[in-house]
């Protein structure tokens, strides 16, 4: 069994390759290559695999199992009429997704290696997925310190420095210092950010830091006693920053206010409201007062009205019950549900309550006097009927 050659080591600028199906096999849904050579980088060290084209089949996902490059196709009839050992093949790859994930990988390098300069701390957990790049540090940040290394991360970026790709022997490599995250078994690949980092890596890495755009860190937790910091670089960091500008942009439309001030216009509408809220309680209170005192008193007093929400439910009812000799029973509709409340002091209201759930699939309970409770499939003309029937 031949190694396929990587091709993406030495130039990660390869889109386009010929290459010879040197073994397949099928699993389920997939057809699995291994070619003699590749440009496609596999998963590995917290980075998603390329994705491209051989001929043009789909090349869905490629992965380093036993030690071999495998590429997934789709297990189709067409593709395996295609397919066979030896079948000389064109390979592609997604430049658009491999771009990005160089630009982030790349940021990814400088961020770490600018925090273990200035602070000593170590890269201890990678994820380079389809969204934002998130990664590990076994030490704490102040807000301060975040602001300081990205600020120091752009700066490298804008002095355009060159990444070079070395393959050190082993002699050399006991006089270079570098971050290494795990001990790669075989030749070991640095990648070196002259004065920034240099740090081992099998990943494909843009030529120069320029062509990261820009490195923005976008959030930062507490995670496993360290720091998760979660950045964004180049072409994602501008969709990102367009995202959040255009939302800000609609809250300044609609507060009527300068992009620059929607906080502190937010503000005022939060305050707003909460003293409406207060106000609506206020009238509310006096609504009820009045409505209760003109309320004639009867056996079973009936009532629906939608503004007895929350408490007000039960503070109705319980103005009210005195002017009842069987029971007052107060309900409201909330959205999907009928929230009641049943007072009395003639007879135990609890076997009453549990008939009324029963029957309109509903929940609560409470003391004999006075029961409460959320009934989920009834009607005011059902309940009506059903309490008219009771007592
Ligand atoms: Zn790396």
């Amino acid at each position: 069994m031949t190694m396929t050659e990587k091709l993406y080591d030495g130039d990660s600028y390869i889109t386009e390759f010929e290459c010879k199906a040197v073994d397949l096999y099928t699993t389920g849904n997939h057809i699995c290559l291994i070619l003699d050579r590749t440009a496609f980088f596999p998963e590995g060290g917290g980075q998603t695999s390329d994705r491209g084209w051989l001929n043009n089949m789909n090349v869905e996902n490629v992965q380093i199992i036993d030690g071999k490059i495998i590429h997934f196709v789709e297990n189709s009839e067409e593709n395996v009429k295609k397919l066979e050992i030896g079948a000389h093949l064109a390979g592609k790859i997604d430049f658009k997704k491999r771009f990005s994930d160089m630009q982030q990988h790349s940021g990814e390098h400088i961020f770490s290696g600018i925090v273990h300069k200035l602070y000593g701390y170590n890269n201890v957990g990678f994820h380079l997925g389809s969204e934002v790049v998130t990664l590990d540090f076994d030490g704490e940040f102040s807000e301060e310190d975040i602001c300081k290394v990205e600020s120091l991360v752009n700066k490298a970026v804008w002095d355009n420095l060159e990444i070079r790709i070395l393959f050190p022997t082993d002699e050399e490599l006991k006089t270079i210092d570098y971050r290494s995250k795990i001990e790669i078994e075989g030749q070991t690949r640095l990648v070196e950010i002259p004065g920034v980092d240099m740090c081992a890596c099998c990943a494909p890495h843009v030529r120069r830091t320029g062509e990261i755009g820009t490195v923005m860190v976008v959030g930062y937790e507490r995670y496993k006693g360290g720091t998760r910091i979660s950045i964004l670089c180049g072409e994602r960091a501008l969709t990102d920053i367009r995202h959040k500008l255009n939302e800000n942009k609609k809250v300044s439309v609609l507060t009527k206010a300068k992009q620059e001030e929607t906080s502190a216009a937010v503000e005022r509408l939060l305050e707003e409201n909460e003293r409406l809220k207060y106000e609506i309680v206020g009238l509310n209170r006096r609504f009820i007062k009045d409505e209760a005192e003109r309320i004639s008193p009867s056996d079973r007093i009936i009532i629906f009205d939608s503004r007895l929400k929350d408490k007000l439910l039960s503070d109705f009812t319980l103005s009210i019950m005195d002017k009842a000799t069987c029971f007052a029973a107060c309900f409201c509709e909330d959205r999907e549900i009928i929230r009641y409340c049943i007072a009395g002091k003639s007879t135990d209201l609890r076997p009453l309550a549990k008939k009324l759930n029963t029957k309109f699939s509903g929940r609560g309970g409470g003391r004999p006097e006075i029961v409460q409770g959320s009934l989920a499939a009834a009607t005011e003309e059902g309940l009506r009927a059903f309490l008219n029937a009771e007592c």
